[in-house]
C-alpha cells in the first residue's frame, strides 16, 4: 500500500504532467504490495484564476497502476492540457484490510457525491465501527466497505457543524483525528479549500518533499501549538502559540513558487528532490498559499517542537 500526493504552488502544470508524476510515484511504491489503485485531481476550472469553481474527480480501479494509468486518459471531460497553476493531487495503492478489492472500497475516499473532502489512508481504523454507526444515525451514507470511509464523512460532519466560517483546514483534520484509533497516514484534499493540503499520520508512516527554485525560507520549523483552537470564543487566527517569539518562521516556503510531494517512503519523491520532512506522529502537517507549517494539538513533555528539513544523501 502507499500515499502519494503532489502540490503544485504558482507553477504551471498540465493535467497532463500532474497525472504523470501521480502514476510515477505509485509506480515507486508497488514494490510495498497493493490490490487496486486511484487517484484525485481537480475536474475542469472555469478559468485559471477561479480556483473556487473545482469540483473534484475521482479516478480508482481495482487492480495494476498501468490499468488505472490507461483510465486516466479515457476520461472525455478532462482536458489533458489545462493548465493548473495551482493543485493538490492525491493518489493511493490500496492493500485492503476491510471490504474486498475492488473499484467503490478504493481510495480515495469521499465526503459525499459532491466530493467535498476526499482522503487517502494508509493503516487500519479500529474504532471503525462505533464512527460509522453514529454518522449514520446523523444521515451519512455510506458506499463502501473500508474502515477509511469514516474519515471523510467525519470531515463533513465537523464543517458542517463548525461554529464559524473561519475555521481552518487543520482544524477540522485535528478534531477528526481525534475521535480516530488505530493506525493511519492521511492526506485530504477539499473543494471548500481549493489548492490547500493537509497531512497527518499516527502509526504509519507519512514524509514530504519540497522543491523550489528559491532558497527555503528555513530548515527548521517550529510547531504550532493549536490547543487554543478547542476553547470556545478563540478566534482562530490568534491561535497559534509560537514558542520561539513573534519572530519565529512557522512556515516552508514564502509564497513563491513551491513544489510538495508527500509519501510513505522516500523512494517516490527522491527523483523530484531531496528536501524532506518526516513527519512524526500527530503531526499535522498544512500547505496554504504554498506555505507549508507544521500543527499540533499542545505540547507533551520531552518533544521536539521543531521539525527540521533534511537533506537526503
Ligand atoms: N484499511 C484501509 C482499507 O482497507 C487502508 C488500507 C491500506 O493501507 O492500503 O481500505
Amino acid at each position: 500500500c502507499g500515499i502519494f500526493a503532489y502540490l503544485n504552488y504558482q507553477v504551471p502544470r498540465t493535467r497532463k504532467e500532474i497525472f504523470e508524476t501521480l502514476v510515477k510515484g505509485l509506480q515507486r511504491l508497488e514494490y510495498r504490495g497493493y490490490d487496486s489503485a486511484g487517484i484525485a485531481v481537480d475536474g475542469p476550472r472555469k478559468s485559471t484564476t477561479d480556483i473556487n469553481s473545482n469540483a473534484i474527480c475521482l479516478i480508482k480501479k481495482k487492480g495494476k497502476v498501468k490499468a488505472l494509468d490507461e483510465e486516466l486518459y479515457k476520461k472525455d471531460s478532462l482536458d489533458l492540457d489545462e493548465e493548473l497553476c495551482t493543485h493538490i493531487g492525491l493518489a493511493h495503492t490500496r492493500w485492503a484490510t476491510h471490504g474486498e478489492p475492488s473499484a467503490v472500497n478504493s481510495h480515495p475516499h469521499r465526503s459525499d457525491k459532491d466530493n467535498e473532502f476526499v482522503v487517502i489512508h494508509n493503516g487500519i481504523i479500529t474504532n471503525y465501527k462505533e464512527l460509522k454507526e453514529y454518522l449514520i444515525t446523523k444521515g451519512y451514507e455510506f458506499e463502501s466497505e473500508t474502515d477509511t470511509e469514516v474519515i471523510p464523512k467525519l470531515i463533513k460532519y465537523v464543517y458542517d457543524n463548525r461554529e464559524n466560517d473561519s475555521v481552518t483546514f487543520s482544524t477540522l483534520v485535528e478534531r477528526v483525528i481525534k475521535q480516530l484509533e488505530g493506525a493511519f497516514a492521511l492526506v485530504f484534499k477539499s473543494r471548500h479549500f481549493p489548492g490547500e493540503a493537509v497531512s497527518t499520520r499516527r502509526g504509519s508512516p507519512l514524509l514530504i518533499g519540497v522543491r523550489s527554485e528559491h532558497e527555503l525560507s528555513t530548515e527548521n520549523i517550529p510547531i504550532q501549538y493549536n490547543s487554543a483552537h478547542f476553547k470556545e470564543g478563540v478566534q482562530e487566527k490568534n491561535s497559534h502559540n509560537r514558542l520561539d517569539g513573534s519572530t519565529a518562521i512557522n512556515s516552508v516556503g514564502d509564497g513563491r513558487a513551491v513544489e510538495y510531494y508527500f509519501a510513505s517512503d522516500a523512494s517516490a519523491i527522491i527523483e523530484h528532490t531531496n528536501k524532506v520532512l518526516y513527519m512524526e506522529d500527530d503531526d499535522i502537517a498544512v500547505v496554504t498559499g504554498g506555505k507549508l507549517s507544521i500543527h499540533r494539538l499542545k505540547r507533551q513533555v520531552g518533544e521536539d517542537p521543531v521539525r527540521a528539513i533534511q537533506t537526503l544523501q
